[in-house]
């Protein structure tokens, strides 16, 4: 147990914080912290499948429940500095009695000199009872630091007794960031028994495991993609902006110790099907950077606070993964109507708040790619300058936006043609936007194989236009709201102004 652990906890005894709430799912590691602080304390332990339990070594000593067991150990702390430490209580964290005992042990050590007891309980799933709320203290486990990282790394490799190159340790060293250090010995054996050494190679393994970790804690999502800045046709003025900001991503240290701000994100608003997603993967690849996906909707919990705490341990798992993209997508339906009448639930009004004083204060190297079509109930606070470095609008593209479209899918299905004639299908294709027309040429490529021909003409790309129906004629009202709220807000265009049309 790192000594940082220890001290944190022992701090957080002194100052009479009489309920420390801990999230972490390795109770062995939490029971050595706790042993640490307390050697002179009496340390009893409650188990939520066994009842009363010898913390020491773990042997049952009494089937009872939650509350007789608070009963029989609440006066303890009269005696002699008591430790209560309760496991897998999180389901009767809403019990109106266990409250009540709870909180008269937290109020007794707050307030009577002659009584000691301080209340541990460990969960993987944090709930908090608002009665309880100024009596609990929750205690994060920091995850390792780069150098903690790397002293896990040498004591591995000094117990197994092998070579590894100081190369190599740096290197795999950066790719164990998020991780903690239960997870990254687990990952060292299996890349060990894998081929019998660490190296170079063992990274992507690690990158593997870390994104399963990762995924199995269900918070973010790691996104893979392919897709980079060639495989967007226009949106010229982001695109330059985000190279520049490329410049300082792939210099960070430097970029940092020279006094550059290291930039916060985007939000990028617009039509449906302008390249919006796609942008936010090319900034990844730009960036070469992990793309991490924060879905709002799968941070909601089923227990008071717990969607908060979910947001939280979200939150820190990307700064723990930084450098990194996290990429909100429709971020207007995840706060809808927060703060008004739109139906916004009281949670998402907090997770909102929560999200905002996060993006308000950070300091980190996580660059946020925000996605939205409609922001008329998006909060106007949201929208503020200083939130974002910048916010873009992707229009339905331009006449040369739409030819770069077209180009791009046809290359991409080597059925480019220098005969294609561009300016025709400009003036055909008005009002249709980015996924209409990769659906033209996808349409078009489809009927000239079912047909045998081997080459694709500006005819027959014209012909699929006419019985394509765009986004201009099928979402007619939705883009004219689309862009009356824009008109009331300082936004960027995304394009640069069509010379041609
Ligand atoms: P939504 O608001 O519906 O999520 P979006 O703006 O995020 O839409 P994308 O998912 O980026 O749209 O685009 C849909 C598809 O259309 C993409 O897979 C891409 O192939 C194509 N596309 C859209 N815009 C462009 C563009 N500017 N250049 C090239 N392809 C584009």
């Amino acid at each position: 147990m790192k000594r940082s652990t220890v001290n944190i906890l022992a701090s957080y005894i002194d100052a009479l914080h009489p309920i420390i709430y801990i999230n972490h799912f390795d109770f062995k590691v939490i029971d050595d912290a706790i042993k640490n602080v307390g050697s002179n304390a009496k340390i009893v332990e409650y188990n939520n499948a066994l009842g009363l339990v010898d913390f020491y070594n773990k042997s049952p000593m009494q089937e009872c429940d939650l509350e007789q067991f608070l009963k029989l150990t609440m006066d303890d702390g009269f005696e002699m500095e008591t430790y209560i430490v309760l496991k897998d209580v999180h389901n009767e964290m809403s019990n109106p009695k266990i409250i009540s005992l709870l909180k008269r042990i937290a109020e007794n050590n707050v307030y009577r000199d002659e009584y000691s007891t301080t209340v541990f309980i460990l969960s993987e799933i944090t709930v908090i009872p608002k009665e309880l709320e100024n009596y609990i203290t929750v205690f994060d486990i920091p995850l390792p630091t780069t150098p903690e990282i790397l002293s896990i790394i040498n004591e591995f490799i000094r117990d197994l007794d092998i070579k590894v190159e100081q190369e190599v340790i740096d290197d795999i060293a950066l790719s164990f960031k998020g991780l903690n250090e239960f997870q990254i010995k687990q990952i060292l054996n299996l890349a060990y028994q894998d081929g019998g050494c660490i190296d170079k190679d063992d990274k992507l393994l690690i990158l593997k495991e870390k994104e399963q970790f990762i995924k199995k804690s269900g918070m973010l999502e790691i996104v893979s993609y392919s897709e980079t800045v060639e495989d967007i046709g226009g949106l010229e003025n982001l695109k330059e902006w985000l190279e520049r900001k490329a410049k300082i991503f792939s210099n960070l240290d430097k970029a940092i110790k020279f006094g550059v701000d290291v930039p916060k994100g985007i939000m990028i608003i617009g039509m449906p099907g302008c390249g919006k997603s796609l942008t936010a993967k090319a900034t990844a690849s730009l960036f070469q950077i992990p793309l991490v996906r924060l879905d709002v909707g799968r941070l909601l919990g089923k227990y008071v606070g717990e969607s908060e705490e979910n947001m939280r341990k979200a939150l820190k798992l990307s700064e723990a993964i930084s450098p990194c993209v996290l990429w909100i997508d429709e971020i207007e339906k995840a706060f809808a109507g927060v703060g008004g009448d739109g139906g916004g639930s009281d949670v998402t009004t907090r997770l909102f708040g929560q999200f905002l004083t996060w993006m308000q204060e950070k300091e980190n190297t996580v660059f946020i790619v925000a996605t939205a079509n409609d922001i008329s109930r998006m909060p106007p606070e949201f929208l503020r300058k200083g939130r974002f470095d910048e916010l873009f609008f992707v229009d339905l593209p331009n006449g040369e936006e739409r030819r770069k479209i077209i180009e791009i899918h046809l290359k991409k299905r080597n059925k480019w043609s220098r005969n294609i004639d561009s300016i025709a299908l400009i003036k055909e294709t008005d009002g249709f936007n980015g996924a209409d027309l990769e659906a033209v040429v996808k349409d078009t490529i489809e009927l000239a194989f079912i047909e045998g021909r081997s080459a694709i003409t500006t005819d027959d790309l014209i012909k699929t236009v006419k019985d394509t129906k765009s986004i201009s004629s099928t979402l007619k009202e939705k883009i004219k709201e689309i862009k009356a709220t824009i008109e009331k807000i300082d936004i960027k265009p995304a394009s640069k102004e069509d010379q041609k049309s």
